[in-house]
């Protein structure tokens, strides 16, 4: 099969590799239909993961399923299911109470896995024709009718949708509420997208590209572009100075200052001055326990300089970590369905799997006009 390959630092090529097939009595099989490129796979692109070369990339994932394992009751052949990016048993302790994120028996010696994803097990991705699905009974969520029709829509399922939800459920937000989200990137965009949902009053959305701002205005968040700073002063002014009610990290440790030089702390920190005191902050942007390219040696640690002193005084909560998927996906399925949103108004390119390397290129670049890449595997 034809897939997109990781071969070391902004290196990807679209190679034939063996095709995915069933491994065990509890597999499907699915024929990719879309599966988009994530600011997740950048980390890896730049190299500051330990991402091994060889590994096929893409966790966020929707197809058809051609096959399945002899012990796969619920998931049939014909079904178009979105595959969450988490790979759960459904068994473990941390399945159990829902914490497909970190998944006891998939990542063995660690918790959590996913698909094409450095530490998170040995799984090949689905930026490919085919894909294998462990436990397809637990992961696979059978679409309604119309997946077809809005795979691109429905291609958010799998990941960036249920995350930046996950960031509003992390920061506790209420109805009428106001929510201050750093990052207007795919991820920040849902958040932004979840935040309306869920009745926010006011939804401020900071970062320094204007074309990913203006998307956040289309849906009625108010855009703050940080470019020459400021950003903190404007939340404040738009809250009558008492800072949001909650806020979203939605950038993680490669974040920058307006020089373009990465500063891991910087959104947490502004968040932390951003939000109200008593205020709860959500960070699904990834921090990593250890960044060896790095520049700066605490860094390379996988430390950083946060204002805890601020953020304990302000008496606020923090949430972090992966999304689990499985919480939310069926029930944002159900927003697609009863067209209450549309998450696929972010998507800038939809393209054949042979373009893949180019769409990294740009996407990395965060190229005016490059959002979100939804790539065609099976044309
Ligand atoms: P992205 O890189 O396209 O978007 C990040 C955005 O942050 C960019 O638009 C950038 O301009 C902006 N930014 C950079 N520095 C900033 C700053 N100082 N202040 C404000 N904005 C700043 O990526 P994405 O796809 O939106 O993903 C965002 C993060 O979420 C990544 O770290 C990704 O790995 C992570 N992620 C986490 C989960 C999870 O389950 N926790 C899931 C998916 C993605
Ligand atoms: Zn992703």
């Amino acid at each position: 099969m034809k897939a997109l390959v990781y071969n070391g630092p902004c290196d990807v090529r679209v190679q034939n590799m063996p095709d995915a097939r069933i491994e065990r009595h509890t597999d499907a099989l699915v024929r990719i239909t879309r599966t988009n490129i994530c600011g997740s796979d950048l980390h890896m692109y730049e190299g500051r993961t330990d991402m091994k070369p060889g590994r096929i990339l893409g966790h966020e994932n929707v197809g058809e399923v051609i096959e399945v394992g002899r012990a796969v009751d619920g998931v049939k052949v014909g079904d178009m299911v979105s595959v969450p990016f988490n790979i759960g048993c459904g068994f473990c302790e941390n399945c159990e109470r829902g914490l497909c994120n970190y998944c006891l028996t998939t990542n063995p010696g660690l918790a959590g896995a996913a698909y094409g994803f450095a530490d998170m097990g040995p799984y090949h991705g689905g930026q490919a024709e085919l894909l294998r699905v462990p436990y397809a009974d637990y992961n696979c969520l059978i679409l309604p009718r119309d997946a077809s029709e809005k795979q691109n829509d429905y291609v958010m399922l799998s990941d960036i949708f249920p995350t930046g939800f996950h960031a509003t459920e992390m920061a506790q937000l209420c109805a009428g509420e106001s929510v201050v989200i750093y990052g207007a990137g795919p991820v920040g965009l849902m958040a932004a997208l979840s935040a309306t949902v869920k009745g926010a009053s006011l939804v401020m959305v900071v970062d320094t590209h204007k074309d990913r701002l203006a998307l956040a205005e289309q849906i009625g968040a108010v855009a703050i572009d940080d470019s020459e700073g400021g950003g903190i002063e404007r939340v404040m002014e738009l809250t009558g100075g008492r800072g949001a009610d909650c806020g979203c990290e939605c950038v993680g440790y490669q974040c920058c200052n307006m020089r373009h030089e990465e500063v891991p702390n910087l959104t947490m920190n502004n968040l932390v001055h951003a939000v109200k005191f008593t205020g709860r902050i959500g960070c699904v942007g990834v921090f990593v326990p250890q960044d060896p390219n790095a520049k700066e040696k605490l860094q390379r640690r996988g430390q950083m300089a946060f204002d805890f002193g601020m953020f304990w005084f302000k008496g606020q909560k923090l949430g972090t970590g992966q999304c689990p998927v499985k919480a939310y996906n069926r029930y944002l399925s159900r927003l697609i369905e009863q067209e209450k949103v549309k998450p696929s108004w972010i998507v800038s390119h939809e393209l054949p799997l042979e373009q893949a390397p180019e769409a990294y290129r740009n996407f990395d670049e965060r190229k005016e006009g490059w959002t979100k890449i939804t790539l065609k595997p099976n044309g």
